[in-house]
């Protein structure tokens, strides 16, 4: 009673940042909640980027292999050295250098636990730029910057993409943004939600940019070589010449393994300007305090990213190249949804609603619920991805869930148009 009464000291008394206060899973559970359960039809999964669960998009063989060899080894059980494995960054350093002008070394590489905790400890880092930094952000967007950023008390200030160009960065924005207390700015390419994968032109637009403005550039390159368009993926650090880039990285979508955990920190720093602004002893001194990946896997990940076929690689864009003809030519058909920019890279399109045509949906949240109840579909508001009334779609499904999915989103559509209704 008398503790009950007590006033203790540790209350909270801010609020977390109410805009992105959602992650995208906690969105799509709220639209799981919907889901009829006498529909005896099979759930339609058009939310989540997670294609491992069908077997179609199981991940190579070489890569479970190299697992198991570093498990029973049993060589590998002890604490791992506080910045990682040696030989797990040096073979990401090698395998990332594959699509750069120079070679990154070791050194350049910090291990994490996935792509998130690499956002996590950027963030974190970039904290100690002073307490009003602020880092400018793409909307839409990848709604974990947001939070990260809240939990590390950095301002967020949003740019627009743009849709009638393939969803580029607004240069002039990004310009009118920034401000002498502005650290960074974020790209996702190719790009979630939108699909996009940047030409080498932009690429240096962006570069000159941060450049001009005394900021580093963070490339999220999460689906870096995922692409099935005309534009070939080209990593930010080939303009790291011209502004500092810190690229961010994993397998969990290449190698569709998303559960594993293993990611990367890359510094492409040719000037030693991230070094001189002692960005990376922040870096270093958090990962060391919050541990690097399971021992195992970084044991295997020499073993995975050499000996996985290109074949993987090039039967995993096939499917994606197949699914994106799908869903586009799905969407052509559907008179309330339209979709700017065909994507050519990653595992999502984001498509506009245009709610006038239809007759008792207020908003993409509705839309969403409502196809969840009615149709046993799962799609992603756009509003969790800072796009109010567009939807997200992930086509990284099996081809036949796709279509059978497709065809009930048109289903829906239809029904509910205006006009038809009594
Ligand atoms: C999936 C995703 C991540 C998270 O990657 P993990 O390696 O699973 O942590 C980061 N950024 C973007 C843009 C993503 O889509």
């Amino acid at each position: 009673m008398e503790n009950a009464s007590r006033k203790w000291r540790f209350q909270v008394d801010s609020e977390p940042n109410k805009s992105i206060n959602l992650s995208i899973y906690a969105v799509l559970d709220m639209i799981r909640q919907s889901l009829d359960k006498k529909d005896q039809r099979i759930v339609v999964p058009l939310g989540y980027g997670d294609p491992s669960i069908f077997p179609c998009y199981h991940t190579d063989a070489a890569a479970e292999d190299a697992i198991a060899d570093a498990v029973r080894s049993a060589k590998f059980n002890s604490y791992s050295p506080s910045l990682g494995m040696p030989e797990a960054r040096r073979a990401v350093a090698v395998h990332l250098s594959r699509d750069l002008p120079y070679s990154l070394s070791a050194d350049d590489v910090y291990l994490t636990a996935g792509c998130v905790q690499g956002i996590q400890t950027l963030l974190t880092a970039l904290s100690f730029c002073g307490p009003d930094a602020n880092v400018l952000l793409p909307r839409p967007g990848f709604p974990i910057y947001e939070m990260r950023a809240d939990f590390a008390h950095i301002e967020t200030r949003h740019f627009n993409l743009l849709p009638e160009k393939n969803w580029e960065v607004d240069l002039d924005v990004v310009e009118a943004l920034a401000d002498e207390r502005t650290v960074a700015l974020v790209i996702i390419n190719p790009g979630n939600p939108c699909g996009s994968v940047y030409s080498r032109e932009h690429l240096q637009k962006i570069a000159e940019t941060a450049s001009k403005l005394g900021i580093m550039v963070i490339s999220d390159e999460v689906y870096a070589n995922l692409t099935f368009g005309c534009n070939p993926f080209v990593p930010m650090g080939a303009f790291s010449s011209i502004a500092p880039v810190v690229t961010l990285g994993s397998i969990s979508k290449k190698w569709v393994v998303p559960g594993w955990r293993f990611g990367w920190i890359v510094l492409n720093d040719p000037h030693g300007i991230l070094h001189q602004s002692r960005i990376v002893e922040r870096i270093k001194s958090y990962i060391t305090f919050t541990m690097v990946p399971a021992t195992f896997i970084q044991a295997a990940i020499p073993q995975i990213l050499e000996t996985t076929k290109d074949d993987f690689f090039f039967r995993i864009n096939n499917m994606l190249r197949e699914a994106v003809d799908t869903c586009y030519e799905g969407v052509q058909e559907i008179p309330c949804i339209s979709c700017p920019k065909k994507p050519e890279g990653s595992m999502f399109m984001i498509v506009k609603l245009d709610l006038s045509l239809l007759e008792g949906i207020e908003d993409d949240c509705e839309f969403c619920v409502q196809l969840a109840k009615e149709e046993s579909v799962i799609i992603l508001p756009g509003a969790a991805v800072g796009l109010k009334n567009w939807l997200r779609i992930s086509f990284a499904i099996d081809i036949e869930a796709l279509k059978e999915g497709i065809r009930r989103l048109k289903a829906f559509c239809q029904r509910h148009v205006r006009g038809t209704q009594a």
